[in-house]
């Protein structure tokens, strides 16, 4: 019999490409996508387009990748882009929008979720005062990531999209996990981001596929981002092998995020049940936070854990994320948390 182990939940990253995957991706048509001739790319770029309700798409090679060219398509050297404190953007991408964009970051409180407009209000700098960076863009991330996941409504979504474009905002979302939300809430993709002026979704997360991303927006905002993308060296030749992988990602994964959703709402249940600290999300998808009691019980957890070959990572001294995914069975998902429930009993 197949064993179960190792159990990885680190990230919704680590999937594999299956055999389906593969065999669509060694049989694709390709050509020279920098000169427009790579059909593959160009079916995945039309089938994001119309999933997500906007004109055009751009393949990128990664999420972080996507996020910065839309940031530099729609912002210039020197102008203000709203970010939420607990936002991949600011926490995880190096600084690029700063870095290789002149790009200021205005921080506003994003409560692990999507900021207020009280938030909003009070982050953005006084118009016409040049002391102050002027506000250009809002970047929004569904779902949250430091947020544990949580996913946002349409509605709220809309409400930001209505306050920043009333003020002269333009709106990027960061949808690396946009289809968690979309298939926890029962909404459609492109009601969820109805409005927002630029979208980066990820295939390479809980989609399964080994790479890429795409930007979906405005024929013009796409065309003017190809250039960026080209500027920072997101131009590619024969991709049309791993956008295979990315039309079979949106075309066969999507649906069954729920099993992740599920398994995720399981694991949780079982290490609460066994004393575990769980932070609560109001709107959950695929991902657990938890917590022990100390750092330094934290780390015996996390390397007893990892000696039974069940692997997830901390984000604080105390605390844990682990996020299922793809690869990861029901039978895996219930000895998980078996498993870290054993461990923690065992430090008393
Ligand atoms: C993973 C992630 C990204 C970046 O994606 P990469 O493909 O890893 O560069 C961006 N935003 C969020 C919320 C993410 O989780």
């Amino acid at each position: 019999m197949l064993s179960v182990f190792p159990i990885d939940l680190k990230s919704d990253t680590v999937t594999k490409p299956s055999a389906a995957m593969r065999k669509i991706m060694s049989e694709a048509e390709v050509g020279d996508d920098v000169y427009g001739e790579d059909p593959t790319v160009a079916l995945l770029e039309r089938t994001a387009a119309k999933l997500l309700g906007k004109e055009a798409a751009l393949y990128v090679t990664s999420g972080t990748q996507g996020n910065l060219v839309s940031l530099l398509t729609h912002c210039v050297r020197g102008d203000g882009a709203l970010v939420g404190k607990d936002c991949h953007i600011l926490n995880y991408e190096g600084g690029g929008l700063a870095v290789l964009g002149g790009i200021v970051p205005l921080q506003v409180d994003d409560a692990k979720s999507l900021p207020s407009i009280e938030a909003l209000e009070l982050a953005t700098p006084a118009k016409g005062n040049v002391h102050y960076a002027q506000a250009k863009l809002l970047c929004v991330e569904n779902t949250h990531n430091r947020g544990g996941g949580h996913a946002s409504t349409p509605q709220e979504v809309a409400l930001r999209v209505e306050w920043a474009h009333k003020n002269g905002l333009s709106v990027h979302m960061d949808g690396a996990r946009l289809f968690n939300a979309t298939v926890a809430l029962g909404v459609t993709p492109a009601e969820m981001t109805k409005g927002v002026d630029s979208v980066q979704i990820c295939l390479s997360k809980g989609l399964g596929a080994p790479m890429g991303s795409l930007i979906c927006a405005s024929r013009d905002f796409i065309d003017r981002a190809r250039y960026w993308r080209k500027k920072v060296g997101g131009g590619l030749r024969q991709a049309g092998i791993v956008a295979a992988a990315g039309l079979y990602a949106l075309e066969n994964n999507i649906s069954r995020l729920k099993d992740d959703h599920d398994n995720a709402a399981l694991i949780k249940d079982e290490l609460q049940k066994g004393g575990l600290r769980i932070s609560e999300v109001a709107r959950p998808t695929n991902m657990v936070y938890f917590s022990a009691k100390s750092e330094a019980e934290a780390d015996k957890l996390l390397a007893a854990c990892r000696t039974r070959e069940v692997i997830f990572n901390k984000t604080a001294p105390d605390t844990f994320r682990l996020a299922t995914h793809l690869d990861v069975t029901r039978e895996q998902a219930e000895t998980a948390a078996t498993v870290i429930v054993e461990e923690y009993r065992k430090l008393g």
